[in-house]
């Protein structure tokens, strides 16, 4: 049986082989989590955006979108505490000079644990058969009721640990785990360091400590600094919001999992400033809202869950993830956080500047509360891949790899194939491209039989292809095929436009989207 590891690989295979991600500065073997965006991946990771932008911006007349710069003064980084808070606790294996996040050894030690008693579930079905209650079994059974135990201790002790900044205590449950490197096999570890995650650089006419910046760790800061300017030229009235997709860079320590977790990486926020008291009513709403944007692409409901956030940020009053079920498992897609006037007293504080709004409808000054919401673009680029390709076996027992992409997202909308290279049908195939190119990125193909064609875009998403033909020059007519359905149809020319138009419209995705009542 295929694992998720060989699933995941087929995929970036997938995405090498269709020009959707390559490795970046391949020709040198690479620079590791860093990734490119191919011909079809750009196109994609735009109607990503796109959808993204216009459910948020668009569909909302209280939110605008800015376009901040990465680089930002450094004292913006004071403020918002990433200078000095933004760290993950690292350790060194001495014998293959590995590095790790301290952190993810350990919880990669309970998930072992928790694997373990997973086996013994599959035991305890095969012994007992029709009758087994495994809700019952997991609350009774010795081996796994000492098992829960122990993985209850290992996290409270490492909650501790972390929460007090006491990285001795970090080791030394690494060292009693019996936590070895996965590499070299042994247990010769460094201490556990602090290690900041933001990129620095300098900047070229200031020398000294004074010329050091930082590349933007999240976008956010560039909204908050901006947030008066926004209001006062915007004439926005609370509560508005803000929104931006941008770059973002973190120096991550373990970065793997294809472009889930990267070291440059996109990110597409939005801030929203409401009254202070008011924040936990928008923050079910921001919820609802993110949950139905994700839904109404069809992906599967299943796919997704909400994970509350039982511990918070000191500067968080409430925080949620949307996790998806990717090809290794249910993991952070999005951020829902109620951020409290944290980051906006922060830059009050450090620039000396008032950042106040005053709120007409009460005649009271005050700093606003944010909500905002945070999703990785590459990460929904990966949910959106992952959960589209499907190796089918047709009834006809040959195979065909489809990437069933929302419609809306694909990268190419229609393909137009003439039959033959000849007697004037590749001029006719160019003539309907050059009508429906206005509408929809189409592509041209002539190469190859008609089955291999289909089978070339159906493997990158295209939702129609176009064949053109004798009878083509006769009526005007033309077989349109649906990559889901596999179903033809004679059509008109046309009619091509209205056909392909309503399948792949964005608007119908952006109508779903809305909060009931
Ligand atoms: P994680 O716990 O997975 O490191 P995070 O909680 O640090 O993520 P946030 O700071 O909340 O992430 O960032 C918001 C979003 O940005 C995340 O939900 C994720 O989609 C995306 N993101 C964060 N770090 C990366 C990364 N290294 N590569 C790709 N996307 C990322």
């Amino acid at each position: 049986m295929a694992t998720q590891e060989d699933n995941l690989k087929d995929i970036i295979g997938h995405a090498k082989e269709y020009g959707f991600v390559f490795p970046s500065s391949e020709i040198y073997d690479g620079l590791s989590a860093t990734y490119d965006y191919g011909q079809l991946g750009s196109e994609l990771k735009n109607n990503i955006k796109e959808y993204w932008w216009k459910a948020m911006v668009h569909m909302h007349e209280n939110i605008v979108g800015i376009d901040a710069a990465i680089f930002m003064e450094p004292t913006t980084w004071k403020a918002s505490g990433h200078v000095d808070a933004f760290n993950d606790p690292l350790i060194d294996n001495k014998d293959s000079k590995k590095r790790y996040r301290a952190d993810v050894l350990i919880e990669e030690h309970i998930e072992k644990i928790k694997q373990k008693n997973d086996k013994e579930v599959e035991k305890g079905k095969k012994r007992f058969g029709d009758s087994f209650d495994e809700e019952q079994f997991r609350a009774t059974n010795p081996n796994i009721l000492r098992r829960v135990e122990e993985i209850k201790s290992i996290e409270a002790r490492m909650k501790e640990s972390l929460e007090k900044e006491d990285l001795v205590a970090v080791k030394e449950l690494i060292e009693e785990l019996g936590i070895v490197c996965p590499l070299s096999g042994s247990k010769n570890w460094t201490d556990v360091k602090q290690f900041n995650l933001m990129f620095s650089t300098e900047l070229g006419s200031v020398s000294g400590e004074s010329a050091k910046i930082y590349l933007r760790p999240e976008t956010a800061q560039g909204i908050f600094v901006n947030y008066l300017n926004v209001q006062k030229s915007g004439r926005m009235k609370i509560p508005f919001g803000i929104a931006q997709i941008g770059k973002a860079f973190r120096n991550e320590i373990v970065a793997r999992q294809f472009i889930f977790r990267m070291r440059e990486f996109e990110q597409m926020e939005m801030q929203f400033f409401v009254r202070p008291g008011e924040e936990m009513k928008w923050y079910d709403y921001w919820k609802e809202f993110r949950m139905n944007w994700h839904k109404s692409l069809g992906l599967g409901d299943d796919k997704y869950r909400f994970h509350d956030h039982l511990k918070l940020a000191h500067y968080a009053n409430a925080a949620a993830d949307i996790e998806f079920n990717f090809p290794m498992g249910f993991k952070e897609l999005e951020g829902i956080h109620s951020r409290t006037d944290f980051d906006l007293k922060q830059h009050e504080e450090f620039s000396g500047k008032k950042l106040r709004y005053f709120d007409p409808e009460i005649n009271e000054s005050y700093i606003p509360f944010v909500v905002e919401t945070s999703i990785g673009l590459d990460r929904m680029f990966l949910a959106v891949l992952a959960s589209s390709y499907n190796e089918e076996t047709l009834e006809d027992g040959s195979q065909r790899t489809v990437l069933s992409i929302p419609p809306a997202l694909s990268p190419y909308k229609v393909a137009v194939m003439p039959l033959t290279k000849k007697d004037g049908l590749p001029e006719k195939a160019r003539e309907i491209i050059d009508g429906l190119k206005l509408d929809f990125n189409c592509q041209y193909d002539e190469k190859d039989s008609i089955g291999k064609r289909y089978r070339r875009q159906d493997a990158i998403g295209t939702p129609f292809s176009v064949t053109v033909d004798h009878q083509t020059l006769e009526d005007n007519t033309v077989t349109i095929r649906d990559r889901d359905t596999m179903e033809q149809e004679r059509v008109s020319v046309d009619q091509l436009e209205k056909i392909i138009g309503e399948k792949v419209s964005m608007k119908k995705l952006l109508i779903k989207d809305a909060v009931a009542g």
